[in-house]
C-alpha cells in the first residue's frame, strides 16, 4: 500500500457519505434497475471501504496489482482496476455483448436456437 494515509482517509470519508446516501435511497424504496443490480453500487462501496479499513489494498489494481493513480481514484473512488486493465475488461465485455445478443434474446423469448 503506497497511497498516503491522508488520501485514504479522504477517500474513506467520501465513500462513507456515498454509502449513507445510497442506504437512505434504498430505505425509501428505490430499487436497483437491471444494470445497477448487476453491479450493486452499495456493495462496491462497501468493498472499497473494506479495503481501506481491513485488507489495506485499496487503490491497488485487482488485475495487475499495480497502484491505481490517485487522479483516477479521486475521479472514481470505487475503482478496482487501473485504466489499462479496465480498458481490457471493457473490450472483453464489449466482445461478449457483440457475439451474445441473439442467443440471449432468443432464450428470453423462449425460442432457444436448437
Ligand atoms: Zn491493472
Amino acid at each position: 500500500m503506497s497511497h498516503s494515509l491522508e488520501f485514504l482517509k479522504s477517500q474513506e470519508i467520501f465513500l462513507v457519505k456515498e454509502e449513507q446516501k445510497l442506504a437512505t435511497k434504498f430505505k425509501n424504496g428505490v430499487s436497483f434497475n437491471q444494470t445497477e443490480r448487476h453491479s450493486n453500487p452499495l456493495r462496491i462501496i462497501r468493498q472499497a471501504l473494506q479495503k481501506i479499513r481491513f485488507s489495506k489494498d485499496y487503490g491497488v489494481c485487482e488485475e495487475c496489482g499495480e497502484n491505481i493513480p490517485i487522479e483516477r481514484l479521486r475521479a472514481q473512488p470505487m475503482a478496482i482496476l487501473c485504466v489499462d486493465c479496465r480498458d481490457a475488461a471493457e473490450k472483453k465485455a464489449e466482445k461478449i455483448k457483440r457475439t451474445m445478443p441473439e442467443a440471449r434474446q432468443s432464450s428470453i423469448m423462449g425460442m432457444a436456437n436448437v
